[in-house]
This record gives C-alpha cells, sequence and structure tokens, in this order.
C-alpha cells in the first residue's frame, strides 16, 4: 500500500498557487479512488499508476490540461489552495442532497469540476483565459448544473 502520509510533506513544501508554473507529479493510489487517474494537491499532482503521471507529463494530455485548469481556478481563489480548497468541500457538502438523485454529484456537479471537464480537452483554454468560470456554476440550483453538464455531455 502506498504511504498515506506523502501529503503532509507535500502540504508542507506548498507554494502559492501564482508561483508554480509546473505542478510535479508523484505516484500515489492511496488517496485516490477508483477510476480516477489523479488529482492536485496543493501544487503536486497526485497519480494513481505510473501511466497516469506519464501521462501528466504528456504537454497535450487533457489529464494535464484538467489538472492545469485546476491550478489556474486556485489562483482564482486569491491565490489560496486553502481557499481553493474550502470552496471545493463547500461546494461539494452543498450538492449532498443532489447526490442521492444523480450519482457522484457531489464531484461531476463541482463548479470546479464542471469548468475542468467542460474544458479540457481544448488545449488552449488557459492560453488567455482565467478560469473562473466555475463562478457561473457556482451561482446556478444544482439542477440547472445538472441540465448543463447532461447538455455538453460532460459525464452523462
Ligand atoms: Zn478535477
Amino acid at each position: 500500500m502506498d504511504n498515506p502520509f506523502c501529503i503532509l510533506s507535500i502540504f508542507w513544501h506548498s507554494r502559492r498557487p501564482s508561483r508554480i508554473e509546473n505542478m510535479p507529479v508523484v505516484r500515489n493510489s492511496f488517496w485516490l479512488r477508483k477510476g480516477y487517474a489523479a488529482l492536485t494537491f496543493f501544487g503536486t499532482v497526485i497519480a494513481s499508476t505510473k501511466e497516469d503521471a506519464k501521462e501528466f507529463e504528456n504537454k497535450k494530455s487533457t489529464l494535464r490540461n484538467h489538472e492545469m485548469i485546476h491550478l489556474r481556478q486556485a489562483q482564482s481563489t486569491h491565490d489560496s489552495w486553502l481557499l481553493f480548497y474550502l470552496l471545493y468541500s463547500w461546494y461539494s457538502i452543498k450538492l449532498l442532497p443532489q447526490n442521492r438523485k444523480t450519482k457522484n454529484a457531489i464531484y461531476w456537479l463541482n463548479p470546479f469540476e464542471m469548468e475542468a471537464y467542460d474544458h479540457q480537452d481544448d488545449l488552449h483554454y488557459l492560453d488567455n483565459n482565467e478560469a473562473t468560470e466555475w463562478r457561473q456554476y457556482a451561482r446556478m440550483k444544482p439542477s440547472e448544473r445538472l441540465e448543463i453538464a447532461k447538455q455538453k455531455r460532460m459525464y452523462l
């Protein structure tokens, strides 16, 4: 089993989102649910497998773009990882009632994930963009978000 405490060191050495250009990637599957390739944790990408880590290092990968969108989003939350994760958790908690009807709604309808999933295929999304679309999703009701997610085929 992978050492779960690796996140302590990452947290300890974390830097402000705006100071990070290239996120380092480490391989550790402990914090990843089955089926999830990677996650961004305080400026470091934690990849589930060696292949996923490699995929992240490929500059043209969707996976990389997805995580880089999260980095840019964290810059938009007063350049604070802490605020980013607080907001991320808050939006997830608010989606808990929805979770009964829509599988994994706390993840898929999270405003930060919706922006990332909607634009991860556009490798130029971050060229001149601040990645603040999540704010629009955050203002919507969960039902409205679900409609958009369905229309855009983000996951359903
Ligand atoms: Zn994500």
